[in-house]
């Protein structure tokens, strides 16, 4: 989502007649767009700010700001630990930008962390005509209301706010106009999505990918991140029945063992998670399944992490993040008592073991097979250009003719450490 945001935040500033360098040493205005979601993300944030010290001493008139949900949670504190910020800007405010960078012009320090009544979609029209590359992510739902004990999405992003259809139709069809065939639906709770419908009453996330799904132009739908609650019977269905929605889920679960998992308030057990993912394969038997884990949560036991890497063995992910938990100031399990970090690193260690295992499993196994791939680009060495299959591998075909944003029946032959190659299939 962050990509998201910054694209929307150079398009609001490019009003103010900015434009995108490749490089900080050319800026005028420098935006670092940050993560809250791990303590990691959010100290890096400070580090990151202190290495512009010396652009700042050269050009005085440069301006530094901090966007996203680093600037939401710690609004002012940042100014006050680093003094040469000029402008924090929350996420629910970018479209804001324009006036706050005038603000900074005249010298002063700028700072909006609201969650204001207009919608800041509706501010962001005017964007330039340009060509995009051809995979897009539209956020469609942002924020969420599950509080999870671990989580700062609800207070960082606000409650969950889901986007009208009509106007992401009219966003997908401007960016299919622009070259992209595949997009990406976000959301920090994307298939708890209820909008309203275009001809009133409400949409669901399945009723918005079947209104994609008549785009012409646009081939591929996908979208990003799940809550294994709000896999509905229409969505799983989608699953099977939907040609352009592509056979990869993201459905996180945090955890295997049930007493962590209600620790968590994940109000899901492991075995309604396995059903839920048994029930979409059997939608879409070839579906390629990736999750999200944390190990080392408060009170988490030996036999609570065997759990977790049983229901792994159960699954057989194709692709996963995890993460050692990481306390985040004012969510409940902050307070509880923490587990030794070594604890979490060996925890870690193993369970990233087994996923890769996996991983590399079902990546090997795609050799022999025909995949249709998106191509993105050239490839890095001479003759390939490189693409996505409908599984999200990364694919290079050995071939430089193929024009970007063309769909490819690719045969793969060969599986790499973190892709796959292959030729094109008659
Ligand atoms: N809405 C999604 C998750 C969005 S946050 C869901 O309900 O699953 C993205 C991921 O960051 C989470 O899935 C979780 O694995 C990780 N994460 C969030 N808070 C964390 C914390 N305090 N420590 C470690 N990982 C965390
Ligand atoms: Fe965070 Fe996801 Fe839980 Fe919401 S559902 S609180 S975004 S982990």
């Amino acid at each position: 989502m962050n990509v998201y945001d910054s694209e929307r935040m150079i398009e609001a500033l490019g009003g103010a007649g900015y434009e995108e360098t490749s490089t900080p040493d050319d800026a005028d205005m420098i935006l670092l767009n940050t993560c809250h979601i791990r303590e990691k993300a959010a100290e890096k944030v400070y580090s990151e700010l202190g290495r512009f010290k010396h652009l700042k001493a050269q050009n005085p008139d440069l301006k530094i700001g901090v966007a996203g949900c680093v600037a939401q949670a710690e609004g002012q504190e940042i100014m006050r630990r680093q003094p040469l910020v000029d402008l924090v800007v929350g996420p629910q405010s970018y479209h804001r930008l324009p006036q706050m960078e005038a603000k900074t012009r005249d010298g002063q320090k700028a700072i909006d962390t609201d969650f204001p009544e207009e919608d800041k979609f509706d501010h962001l029209k005017d964007r330039p005509k340009a060509r995009r590359a051809p995979a897009a992510f539209l956020t469609v739902q942002e924020g969420c209301d599950k509080f999870c004990a671990f989580c700062v999405v609800p207070y960082t992003r606000g409650a969950e706010v889901s986007r009208p259809g009509d106007k992401i139709l009219t966003e997908a069809r401007d960016l299919v106009e622009r070259g992209v065939r595949e997009i990406t639906l976000l959301g920090q709770n994307v298939n708890a999505y209820h909008g309203v419908a275009p001809q009133g009453g409400e949409w669901s996330l399945s009723d918005l990918i079947w209104a994609l799904n008549d785009v012409d132009g646009l081939e591929r739908i996908r979208f990003t991140t799940s809550h294994p609650n709000d896999m509905t019977d229409d969505l799983i269905a989608a699953h099977g029945e939907c040609e352009k929605l592509m056979p990869y889920l993201h459905l996180p679960v945090q955890s295997g063992s049930d007493k962590i998992l209600k620790r968590m308030n994940r109000s899901h057990t492991a075995e309604s998670y396995l059903k839920v993912i048994e029930r979409i394969r059997a939608a879409r038997p070839d579906i390629l399944i990736s999750g999200d884990f944390i190990v080392g949560f408060p009170e988490e036991t030996d036999q609570d992490f065997e759990d977790t890497m049983e229901l792994i063995r159960q699954v057989n992910y194709g692709q996963a993040f995890s993460f050692k938990y990481s306390t985040r100031p004012g969510t409940p399990a902050a307070e509880r008592d923490q587990l030794p970090e070594d604890l979490k690193s060996e925890r870690l260690y193993r369970l990233q073991a087994l996923i890769a295992e996996q991983q590399q499993a079902i990546q090997d196994s795609m050799v022999g097979r025909d995949v249709s791939v998106l191509i993105e680009k050239a490839g890095r060495f001479e003759g390939q250009m490189v693409g996505k299959s409908e599984y999200l591998h990364a694919v290079h075909v050995l071939d430089q003719t193929i024009p970007v944003g063309e769909i490819v029946k690719v045969r793969i032959t060969e599986s790499n450490r973190n892709s796959l190659t292959g030729i094109l299939a008659n």
